[in-house]
């Protein structure tokens, strides 16, 4: 194969899809960023597991008492691979928009929220109840960091108490994505964090799309949490993960009320009822756990540690170079970026074609080449607008009107792949664009 390193074997690759212009192809997957395939062995290992499936921590079956360890270990296999501290506590949620909406439930009294508007709406909307600023698009990475430190810097004092209270002037998060699913740039994290803590400020990392594709140390990285789902990192089956701080999670009511976040409930002589929560990850997972999600995470992290991300990087990076070099021979392709050209990026591109409605490219690419992408505003609303200069009020995701040679697109066709990708895949998407 042209480019370096072996793809790690997910599911998928062998699927056929019919075309309008006859017959059939293999179908090529390059829409990881909005789920990535399974891996083989994430699909083998819950296989294995399948069978022994018991309820966790609510039974005394030896089927229980083993889902429940698997359950348990999976947690600290989850805070291996991202290298959490010890104290740090790791939340199993639905998905990356759950953990962040568990920790916006989480904010202490006074908490004000710092983010980019270049944000996915998981990590732009979940601050609704808190004082939030939207900081302006930065177009560079030392940019980003200046833009946070003025905000940091500006903020005004309030009576906020309580962990995270830096500064006197009351609690403050930061929530930065680690690496955009519109441009697959990746930002400049470690700095921020530097910032925020500078200013007494703590700081969440949306890895949704860092960690499928990139070695993550919430140690190194110095975030205070880490959040990302197990669709995009080839483990499909409903979970998520919010890894971090104890204090604030510990502090705060939890997310949902119900069976396994509650230790003790007894009936006051008043009529009323009185709960003691628990403190541990648990008081945040009520309801009885995805076990074989939360299993498959683990198993997918066991995966890509084993291949190694050095391996994987390489091999992604080629491909990388592969999809800008096709794209870069095509006048009418004009590649989306904040940073500009040289900016490091993870698998993930988004792009416009001159005189082609995106939609219709993107519906081509697939009756016509088996290939699947996806178009539209990719739930960064404010931050494609951006891209393509729209006006914020013109026509969004859906139903963009035609855009003529010469004209500005409402909307981006985005290309992403990983492990897995063959480089055919690849290939077939270039040919198909030229
Ligand atoms: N953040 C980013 C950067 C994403 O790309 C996505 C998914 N597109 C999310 C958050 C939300 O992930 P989920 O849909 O799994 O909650």
């Amino acid at each position: 194969e042209p480019c370096c390193g072996k793809p790690l074997p997910v599911l998928g690759r062998d699927v056929a899809v019919p075309l309008v212009t006859g017959g059939e192809v293999t179908y090529a997957a390059l829409d990881y960023a909005a789920s990535a395939p399974a891996l083989q062995r994430v699909w083998d290992d819950v296989a294995a597991y399948a069978p022994y499936y018991g309820s966790v921590h609510r039974g005394a079956g030896y089927l229980s008492q083993l889902s429940t360890d698997l359950f348990e270990n999976s947690r600290v296999t989850v805070a291996e691979f991202l290298d959490c501290r010890d104290d740090d506590q790791v939340v199993f949620t639905r998905s990356t928009t759950d953990s962040l909406n568990l920790l916006a439930s989480a904010l202490p009294a006074d908490c004000q929220v710092f983010v980019f508007e270049t944000e996915h709406h998981a990590s732009l909307l979940p601050w609704q109840d808190a004082r939030v600023t939207y900081l302006d698009a930065p177009r560079t990475p030392a940019q980003a960091v200046e833009t946070l430190e003025r905000a940091l810097a500006d903020r005004t004092p309030c009576d906020g108490r309580g962990p995270g209270s830096g500064n006197g002037k009351g609690p403050a998060l930061v929530c930065v994505t680690g690496a955009s699913n519109v441009t697959g740039e990746i930002w400049p994290v470690r700095e921020l964090a530097a910032v925020a803590h500078a200013h007494g400020a703590r700081i969440v990392l949306d890895a949704a799309q860092l960690a499928p594709h990139h070695p993550l140390s919430v140690r190194d990285l110095d975030v205070d949490w880490v959040a990302f789902s197990g669709h995009k990192l080839y483990a499909p089956f409903g979970s998520g993960v919010l890894a971090g701080r104890a204090d604030w999670l510990r502090a705060a009511e939890p997310y949902l009320a119900g069976g396994g976040a509650s230790k003790k409930v007894a009936r006051r002589a008043d009529g009323g009822v009185d709960v003691e929560w628990h403190t541990t990850a648990a008081r945040h997972e009520a309801g009885s756990p995805n076990v074989i999600g939360v299993y498959a995470i683990a198993s997918a992290c066991r995966a890509l540690t084993e291949a190694g991300f050095d391996a994987l990087v390489e091999r992604e990076q080629a491909l990388v170079r592969r999809v800008r070099e096709g794209l870069a021979d095509v006048p009418a392709v004009k590649v989306l970026s904040l940073f500009g050209d040289e900016a490091p990026r993870v698998g993930v591109l988004s792009f416009v074609v001159d005189g082609w409605n995106s939609s219709h490219f993107a519906a081509a690419l697939s009756a016509e080449y088996g290939i699947g992408v996806r178009d539209g505003l990719f739930c960064a609303h404010p931050l494609v607008r951006t891209l393509l200069g729209s006006d914020p009020q013109e026509a969004g995701e859906c139903g963009a009107p035609e855009a003529g040679p010469g004209e500005r697109s409402l909307n981006a066709i985005r290309v992403s792949f990983g492990a897995g990708t063959p480089d055919e895949h690849v290939e077939r998407f270039v040919r198909a664009v030229k």
